[in-house]
């Protein structure tokens, strides 16, 4: 068991937990550092307090998260559960698929069980001490069910059809593999609005009024269609504001928070929704899909490199190859490549906002910008100085200060 697969996984894992401690280190460090000119008048004293305590208490529930999964996992590792498990299912259940599809299901609800102590943590406790939380403890328990059965049906939906085809094709089941999973990410992200989220939120189209007049006015200048202008009921889990753009063509839509249309004057809605429009012109969301998939071909190649071998079902207590231990082996040793992959999404990330902050200002919108970004930020009580290191690794939107120092240089 404790073979060479086994003690690559352990450096990987290991690599990966003291990497993040030291971004938090640094972030921890950067906290305490001067506010920049740019947004010295956002928090007065008492609100600073506030924020500050805020990151601490989330910096200290990440640690206490992000150590217990580290050590959880090695024990894991070390004690061969995984080998343990697929054996005992194994012992009375012959068909290869079953144990599969078994195996991951034990997994799955372990993890929503191990994982459920730390989502009403931060919930119930941070988030609410906070005043952020709105979440009703009905709403949570309904989330939680209706996230285990999205899981299982979709999860589960998916993984048969992997299974399937691994047992059908063997180790040239990856391409095929790979089709299966591409063809159903682009119809989730086509249909995530029309299916998935209606599940768990009210859409709306925009209520008639001064808003909607406004936005009116702005759609007809930019060549987006008002149809596609949904208002959702954020405020039943949280005060926090938000927006975002999401599907693929017709299915297109952008997406207002209530608790954005509360806390923003009508100018600064209009100049948020023109950041979301500026994601559509520039095709973020297709750039997004199509570098996941990249991803994905990548990721199931590498996989089909070493599914043959027995070493990485050995490494996790297995006693020959076996599909399900050779996939979670997979999805550890792969874990150097997923951070560089990680960093690398959040870099597009960001520059896809500084572009969509830019089409705003194209429109002349740079000054209520800053301040739609501004409230925002301080309503969400957000960190003004973290370490450079932290936002390379972690960010998908630039800091406060670098979109501010950005929409500045062009309103110049
Ligand atoms: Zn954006």
């Amino acid at each position: 068991m404790y073979n060479e697969v086994f003690w690559l996984i352990i450096v990987f894992l290991s690599v990966e937990f003291l990497v993040s401690q030291v971004l938090a280190w640094l972030n921890r460090k950067a906290a305490l550092s001067k506010i920049p000119e740019e947004v010295s008048g956002l928090y007065d004293e008492r609100e600073y307090m506030r924020q500050q305590n805020y990151f601490k208490a989330n910096d200290k529930f990440a640690f206490y998260t992000d150590s217990f999964n580290f050590l959880l996992i090695v024990g894991l590792l070390s004690f061969g559960v995984f080998g343990w498990v697929c054996r005992m299912l194994s012992d009375y259940i012959e068909s290869e698929t079953v144990v599969t599809m078994l195996f991951f299901g034990i997994l799955f609800i372990a993890n929503e069980i191990i994982s459920l102590p730390f989502s009403i943590y931060s919930v119930f406790v941070i988030e609410e001490k906070f005043g952020f939380n709105k979440t009703t403890p009905a709403t949570f328990v309904s989330d939680k069910l209706k996230g285990l059965l999205l899981g299982v049906v979709i999860g589960g939906g998916l993984l048969f059809l992997i299974t399937s085809l691994y047992s059908w094709l063997q180790s040239s089941f990856w391409l095929a593999a790979f089709v299966v999973v591409a063809v159903f990410s682009v119809l989730l992200n086509m249909f995530y609005s029309t299916w998935i989220v209606p599940l768990f939120n009210k859409q709306e189209p925009l209520p008639k009024g001064e808003l909607r007049s406004a936005i009116e006015q702005f759609c007809e200048k930019a060549g987006f269609k008002l149809d596609n202008i949904y208002v959702i009921d954020g405020s039943k889990r949280s005060s926090k504001a938000n927006a975002y753009f999401s599907g693929l063509g017709r299915k297109k839509r952008i997406v207002l928070y209530d608790t954005l249309i509360d806390e923003l004057s009508t100018d600064e809605i209009v100049v948020v929704l023109a950041h979301e429009i500026g994601h559509y012109k520039h095709k973020h969301t297709r750039q997004m899909l199509l570098s996941s998939l990249l991803n994905m071909f990548v990721l199931f190649y590498l996989y089909s490199l070493l599914s043959a071998s027995p070493l990485p079902s050995e490494a996790l207590g297995g006693e020959r190859a076996l599909f399900p231990l050779s996939l979670v082996a997979f999805s550890m040793l792969y874990t150097p490549v997923g951070m560089l992959t990680g960093v690398l999404l959040n870099y597009v990330s960001r520059k896809n906002e500084y572009q969509a902050d830019s089409f705003a200002v194209s429109y002349g919108y740079g000054l209520p910008l800053i301040d739609a970004l501004k409230k925002i930020s301080a309503n969400a009580l957000c960190n003004l100085t973290p370490a450079k290191e932290f936002v390379f690794v972690y960010y998908s939107h630039p800091t406060l200060v670098q979109r501010i120092d950005n929409i500045k240089r062009q309103i110049k």
